[in-house]
């Protein structure tokens, strides 16, 4: 069988563009190598991260009531019920996402996608490989977290944004690397959560994409709450265990009150392979 369209990668970019084709009538296919469909955006990127927003807010109103005339007495955050609600979100939005490929005509294939010359696509499943026939591929493999050099993410120290949204408790302190909008909104959410924020930014102003005014306007805000210490960074290697750190240290230690804290490393590289 040959498709007319094969997608691969079933973030918004993929699944969107397989369920146009689908509504076109055309015989198409998403190749996804994750377990399941929704790429960056919903699974570890737009999605969660606006639940943690959102419980941000509600918390933040919570501690500052009694200025709009409740009181709430002890009010408490349950980080990990936090967690498991954006949990929820996002699982249920990948079954919305499924049941839109089934709906147009849609077939998933579970695997890893690789051009295999014109018109051609190799699939890499745990089953083996097969090659599949298409007159058309959409290429739409996103982008992954990029470390910074000789960094790796750990899961502990070393966090991006994949390991950060599984935290099940609020870190003490975190130095957060790179303030574009990725970088701003973890130190939004994660300050108001009660964390010590440090964010680090090379160029000369925070979400540096952005008109100057936003960067200001942010600025503004974020010293206003004393949401963080936005310092200027770069990476080299620590003194006590070699180990390459995001961090120039003195600026950080200081704010940290020692090693404790947890770095996020931000950025985006390609997912495409070449
Ligand atoms: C923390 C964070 C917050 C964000 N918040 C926002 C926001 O609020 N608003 C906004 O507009 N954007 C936001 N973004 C950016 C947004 O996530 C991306 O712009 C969007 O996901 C890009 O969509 P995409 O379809 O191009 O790729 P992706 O969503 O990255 O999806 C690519 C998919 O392709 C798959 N894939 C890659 N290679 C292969 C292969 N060879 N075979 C099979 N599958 C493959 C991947 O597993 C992935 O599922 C955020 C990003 C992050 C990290």
């Amino acid at each position: 069988m040959t498709y007319d369209v094969i997608v691969i990668g079933s973030g918004p970019g993929g699944y969107s563009a397989a369920v146009r084709a689908g509504q076109y009538g055309l015989k198409t296919a998403i190749i996804e190598k994750d377990p399941k469909l929704g790429g960056t955006c919903l699974h570890v990127g737009c999605i969660p991260t606006k639940a943690f927003l959102h419980a941000a807010d509600v918390w933040e109103r919570f501690l500052h009531s009694t200025e709009d005339g409740i009181h709430c007495e002890n009010p408490r955050l349950d980080f990990p019920l936090v967690s498991d609600r954006k949990n929820k979100i996002v699982a249920k939005h990948a079954k919305g996402v499924e049941f839109l490929m089934k709906k147009n005509k849609v077939d998933w294939i579970k695997a890893y996608g690789r051009l295999a010359g014109q018109g051609k696509v190799e699939v890499i499943a745990d089953g083996g490989k097969q090659i599949l026939e298409t007159r058309n591929i959409v290429l739409a493999t996103g982008s992954e977290a990029r470390m910074l050099p000789g960094l790796k993410s750990d899961a502990k120290r070393i966090l991006t944004n994949i390991e950060i949204l599984d935290l099940r408790e609020v870190p003490k302190s975190m130095a957060i690397v790179g303030a574009g909008a990725v970088g701003v909104e973890f130190a939004s959410c994660f300050h108001r959560f009660g964390t010590k924020v440090a964010l680090f930014e090379m160029l000369p102003r925070i979400v540096p994409v952005e008109d100057e005014e936003v960067s200001k306007e942010l600025e503004r805000l974020f010293k206003r709450k004393r949401n963080s210490r936005r310092n200027r960074c770069a990476c080299r290697e620590h003194p006590e265990d070699g180990q390459w750190c995001p961090i120039l240290g003195d600026a950080f230690r200081r704010q940290q009150g020692g090693r404790g804290g947890r770095n996020l490393a931000g950025g985006g590289g390609p997912q495409a392979e070449y």
